[in-house]
């Protein structure tokens, strides 16, 4: 297996605290998971801790499990459990923290999903990270081992005190972990195993100002931050002595104050004879600028992603997107001039005050854009609105999937008209990615009872039933404003106030 590691490692650790980092799915997502492996990297790099990565196909090792002090798990997707439990029970590591007795490691995680709501989860780890991770990390590891003679009910009530560290049962209120972006966060290993194979990822901003009413992605991580041009040409500077091939990562990174010199950047190298291919993360459609285009084309790139979210304009608006048809249609002409063979769409159905013209407005636009653009390829995803916790549309109730089914059907029919093949999400799946997403505490026997029926949609049904959930409750239902949520306790700037009057503001529109 080729790996090239970017930084010194200490081989030969005469280490006396082992940590497993724990990746929810298979290695080769392991490693194109930027936070996880920058994480990887920090531990590492300690010289009084022995750091092992464990994917849910690594090979079993002899370690017994009671000779590790602490694992830790990344959660960064709803279903991730079913991968956490998978690791834990192939060590034979009880699931839930009150059946580990002090010899067990200790067994935390961290990750988007965990700082939006922890509740589900809370009875399967002994502490939570609520926020940035990454330097918390290693901060707790470091805490931990100078504690560890200690029972683990003692040095969880060293935790409370921790910021950013959520102790289920103990902690009343929790603050997030917050990381400046001073150093700039890349993948630390370039491998061909890699889902992205020898591909460089590089993190050039974190959060989005624009807050669309149901973006976890920008209220979990408010301020926005930049990492400077200087740090971020540095790291592409170093990624590109081992590879040529770089992506470039950030919730909206067309906002990068200096996104179009670090274009420039890498457009002059590729103009001076270097073979780069570049990729980024989904473009805002008013960043869609000729300069981006010639960039990406001359980086290899034969399509662009932009998300529209809703096709007509009055739902952009409710939704906070505040994108205009014109912008979209720029957008879609740019990157046709530009040499590009085709552009994705982005978008969702099911959103709040979502009606049967503005699901039409989607077929009108696409046949305009179709005409305007003969034979470039567009495509369409949808997928469905999610409600999700800290965010303005955390109130609303998810449509039911039979009528968003009906949706997608309609949809499907009227753009194979037009020639298109759009595709949809699930939207089974995204209905108990909502149960999960809006839930509580009350579901930790149901999620159990879930993977040991093998964790597919049948499983999720039969569970519910088993353990009398109403699933519908947590997905379906419209919350009342001034009720207490689950996740409540985790203090985020802007909060609850804000996100009410947002709430309010937007469906009013
Ligand atoms: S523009 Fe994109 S990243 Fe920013 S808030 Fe909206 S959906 Fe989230």
């Amino acid at each position: 297996m080729s790996e090239i590691y970017l930084y010194e490692r200490q081989l030969n650790k005469q280490s006396d605290y082992n940590v497993w980092m724990g990746f929810p799915n298979c290695n080769s997502f392991s490693l194109s998971s930027l936070g996880f492996m920058w994480l990887y990297k920090s531990l590492d790099e300690e010289p009084n801790i022995k750091v092992e990565r464990i994917c849910t196909d690594t090979k079993i090792t002899e370690i017994n499990p009671k000779d590790v002090d602490a694992i830790c798990f990344s959660f960064s997707f709803d279903m991730d459990f079913i991968g956490i439990f998978t690791i834990l029970d192939k060590y034979n590591i009880p699931l839930k923290s009150k059946d580990r007795e002090n010899a067990f490691p200790l067994i935390f995680a961290g990750g988007p999903v965990i700082t939006a709501n922890p509740e589900p989860y809370k009875e399967f780890f002994d502490f939570l990270i609520i926020g940035d991770g990454d330097k918390c990390n290693l901060e707790v590891i470091k805490l931990c081992r100078e504690n560890r003679g200690k029972s683990k009910d003692e040095l969880l009530e060293i935790l409370t005190l921790q910021e950013g560290i959520y102790v289920p049962n103990i902690s009343k209120k929790v603050n997030k972990c917050h990381y400046d972006l001073s150093e700039c966060v890349y993948t630390p290993i370039i491998s061909e195993e890699s889902f992205f194979p020898n591909t460089f990822i590089i993190e050039v901003s974190r959060g989005c100002y624009n807050r669309c009413g149901f973006c976890v992605a920008s209220y979990l991580n408010l301020p926005v931050r930049f990492v400077d041009y200087e740090t971020i040409i540095s790291k592409i500077d170093l990624g590109l002595k081992y590879t040529n091939k770089i992506a470039l990562l950030g919730a909206l990174i067309s906002a990068h104050p200096r996104f179009s010199d670090i274009c420039d950047y890498i457009y002059n190298r590729i103009q001076n004879g270097e073979k780069i291919e570049m990729s980024v993360s989904s473009l805002r459609a008013d960043a869609i600028t000729p300069k981006v285009i010639k960039t990406l084309s001359a980086a290899g790139q034969k399509h662009t992603t932009i998300a529209i979210e809703a096709a007509s304009e009055r739902l952009r608006k409710v939704v906070n997107k505040n994108l205009t048809e014109n912008q979209i249609f720029d957008a879609v002409k740019i990157a046709k001039d530009s040499g590009l063979k085709g552009i994705k769409i982005y978008s969702m159905i099911g959103l709040p005050t979502e009606t049967q013209e503005d699901i039409d407005e989607f077929i009108r636009l696409a046949k305009d854009l179709k005409i305007k653009n003969k034979g470039f390829d567009i495509t369409f995803s949808f997928s469905t609105f999610v409600p999700k916790p800290h965010t303005p549309f955390q109130w609303c109730g998810k449509e039911p999937v039979k009528s968003l089914e009906q949706k997608q059907n309609y949809l499907k029919k009227e753009l194979h008209k037009l020639g298109m093949k759009p595709k949809f999400s699930s939207a089974k799946w995204d209905y108990y990615q909502a149960v999960l997403s809006r839930g509580d505490s009350s579901l930790s026997d149901y999620l159990i009872d879930v993977y040991k029926q093998g964790a597919k949609l049948g499983a999720y049904k039969s569970a519910a039933k088993k353990y009398n959930i109403d699933t519908d409750k947590f997905a379906e239902e419209d919350l009342v404003i001034n009720q207490e949520l689950p996740w409540d306790f985790i203090a985020l700037n802007p909060g609850k106030e804000f996100l009410k009057n947002e709430y309010i503001r937007l469906l009013n529109i």
